[in-house]
């Protein structure tokens, strides 16, 4: 079972599901696969980084855990972490699109190169359409399931990220509500979960920053610190059937960011 306790039957609340995570190897993808794994869920952890994938598939169980390489852009690699879920556990009742990288740290529109723009597109926004894609192939059979894309809040606002980034973000807004709609009749629920900045090695890396650094400079709940165990409990919500009835919804975990308006107060 390896370091990672269950909880008792009666408080796990993805007990019988299938979750496949991409970017599972790091971050808020592997503070999401314990958490789903200690809630009972059968989890596929999908990521680029075998190794890190390899050790964390380890330390929770083998039988009720695996580990695939998936890079998010390549629509095979997609296809068959979606098949390996489905052949390994049976079904897959819960799709959590959240591979993502930042890209370059350029601000100004005129010195980001299309390739660059492109590689952040491609990941975070066309790795999401091929997620949401093979995961209704799989779930509109079941006529049921739950797909969760983590995007952030700089899909509500401008000016926090670069250009690829922040459109990448609001493009999955609009693909998840518009797949919301369309796979609503089959009772499959789509919603996005947007966290403002959780000390993981992308932001880290991205922001040149410590972890009291990160938080420090922007945390809006003063005094409390957003950890990706809480874009895990997010993720959980929108998994479990407490969200029976929640679907093309963007569920912000920014401690009120994104609404703040900074002259204000
Ligand atoms: P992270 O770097 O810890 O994890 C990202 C994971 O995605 C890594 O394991 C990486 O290997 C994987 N990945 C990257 N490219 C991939 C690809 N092509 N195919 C498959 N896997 C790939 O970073 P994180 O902060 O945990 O990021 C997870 C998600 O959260 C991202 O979508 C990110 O945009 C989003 N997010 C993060 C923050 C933050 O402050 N950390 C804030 C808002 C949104």
């Amino acid at each position: 079972m390896g370091s990672f306790s269950l909880l008792s039957a009666a408080a796990r609340r993805l007990e019988g599901k299938v979750a496949l995570i991409t970017g599972g190897a790091s971050g808020i993808g592997e503070s999401t696969a314990r958490l789903f794994s200690k809630h009972g869920a059968k989890v596929v952890i999908a990521d680029i980084q075998d190794e890190l994938g390899h050790s964390i598939y380890k330390d929770l169980s083998p039988q009720s855990t695996s580990f695939v390489h998936c890079d998010v852009t390549k629509e095979t690699d997609v296809e068959n972490a979606v098949n390996l879920a489905v052949s390994k556990f049976g079904k897959l009742d819960i799709m959590f699109n959240n591979a993502g990288v930042s890209g370059v740290a350029k601000i100004d529109i005129h010195e980001i190169t299309k390739l660059e723009f492109e590689q952040v597109i491609g990941v975070n926004l066309v790795g999401v359409f091929l997620g949401t894609k093979h995961a209704a192939r799989a779930m509109i059979p079941a006529r049921q399931g739950s797909i969760i894309s983590t995007a952030s809040a700089c899909s509500v606002i401008g000016g926090s990220a670069p250009h690829g980034y922040t459109s990448s973000k609001h493009g999955m807004v609009g693909l998840m509500r518009n797949t919301a709609v369309e796979l609503g009749r089959f009772g499959i629920r789509v919603n996005c979960v947007s966290p403002h900045l959780v000390a993981t090695p992308m932001a880290k890396d991205f922001f040149k920053l410590d972890d009291d650094g990160v938080h420090s400079v922007y945390s809006n709940l003063k005094g409390r610190v957003l950890k990706a165990k809480d874009v895990a409990e997010a993720a959980l919500y929108l998994g479990s059937d407490e969200s029976k009835y929640v679907s093309g919804h963007n569920l912000l975990v920014d401690g009120g960011f994104s609404i703040v308006n900074p002259g204000f107060f």
